[in-house]
């Protein structure tokens, strides 16, 4: 990644479990102002990662600079450097939403506003509400103010938005975006395309522990790349003339019943020889559409199975 000046330092990170790798051999960098994403499916080794740059899980080999520190010895004072959103969280069940940021708030020299953190987050209407009243979504916004509410220099987001709803993941969002805007540093893990595609500067993909690819998004999901045309009209056209009629490397088929995929370089001449080509076989060409590959369909080339396991 460039222009690292070291939030973050990983070279070939190894942590096994009962002899079995988790994570084999991993790379990462991450710069201020920055927001990477470890995207991968359940098990791929995300939160074994996050959890050995926290200081929270020991590494069997490999080196890891958190902040120019490595965090094997969880020092005190990196500590207070880096904030901390955990799958799972948790919390005492009497305490309330604002009193838990305030009280976070109170062990750090210069902490955000509680106020507007809970605002920010929508936590407004349930700010005096006991943590064991809280729908799964809240307490996981609870989790994200307290883990920034210190003012960290990075922040690590363990599947930040896993149980949120499309307006409480905007809200994570749009917050993920004020830190990096800031020069936070921010390690997102995610299994959702859409979010590491949103927020990430630079997405890894892994898978076994290991990166599989690595880019912005959109160098991933441009790479190799060509892109794909989509249209639906009646099932079972003969598609031969089609195929005939296209330019060498573009392919046509319907994967499945009057839904068409043209793949290959796709310019404004196969546009119009495949609306053509419908037109005179008296079908309209419906929902067409030109679409670039997705971080979906990139996993899935890489590794023959879908990013959601
Ligand atoms: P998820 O998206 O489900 O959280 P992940 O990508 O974060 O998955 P990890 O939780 O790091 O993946 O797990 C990586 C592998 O290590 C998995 O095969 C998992 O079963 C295994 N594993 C994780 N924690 C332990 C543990 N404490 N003891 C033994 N094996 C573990």
């Amino acid at each position: 990644m460039s222009g690292s000046a070291g939030a973050l330092e990983v070279r070939d990170l190894v942590v096994r479990y009962q002899g079995r790798p988790a994570v084999d051999g991993l790379d990462l960098d991450l710069a201020p102002g920055q927001v990477l994403a470890l995207l991968g499916p359940n098990g791929a080794g995300k939160t074994t990662t996050v959890e050995v740059c926290e200081g929270l899980r020991t590494r069997d080999a490999g080196q890891v600079r958190v902040l120019g520190t490595d965090p094997a010895g969880a020092p005190d004072a990196l500590r207070a450097r880096i904030g901390v959103m955990p799958q799972g969280g948790g919390a005492y069940p009497g305490v309330r939403v604002r009193e838990m940021v305030g009280l976070v708030a109170t062990c750090s020299a210069n902490p955000l506003d509680p106020d507007w953190l809970v605002e920010t987050l929508g936590l407004a209407a349930c700010a005096r509400k006991p943590y064991k009243r809280l729908s799964v979504g809240q307490q996981q916004r609870l989790a994200l103010a307290c883990a920034v509410v210190g003012r960290p220099e990075l922040v690590f987001l363990d599947e930040p938005t896993a149980s949120l709803d499309p307006q409480g993941r905007r809200l994570v969002w749009d917050l993920v975006r004020a830190l990096r805007a800031d020069g936070v540093a921010v390690l997102l893990t995610t299994h959702l395309m859409q979010e590491a595609e949103t927020l990430a500067d630079h997405i890894v993909i892994i898978d076994h522990g290991r990166s599989v690819a690595e880019g912005s998004p959109d160098t991933l999901t441009a790479a190799g790349a060509d892109r794909e045309l989509r249209f639906r009209a009646a099932a079972g056209m003969d598609l031969r003339l089609l195929a005939d009629a296209l330019p060498e490397g573009c392919t046509v088929s319907e994967p499945s019943a009057g839904s068409y995929l043209v793949e290959g370089s796709i310019d404004p001449q196969v546009l119009s020889t495949v609306t053509s080509w419908c037109a005179r076989q008296g079908v309209l060409a419906d929902d067409l559409r030109v679409a670039r590959r997705s971080l979906e369909d990139v996993f899935l080339e890489l590794t023959g199975r879908e990013l959601r396991s």
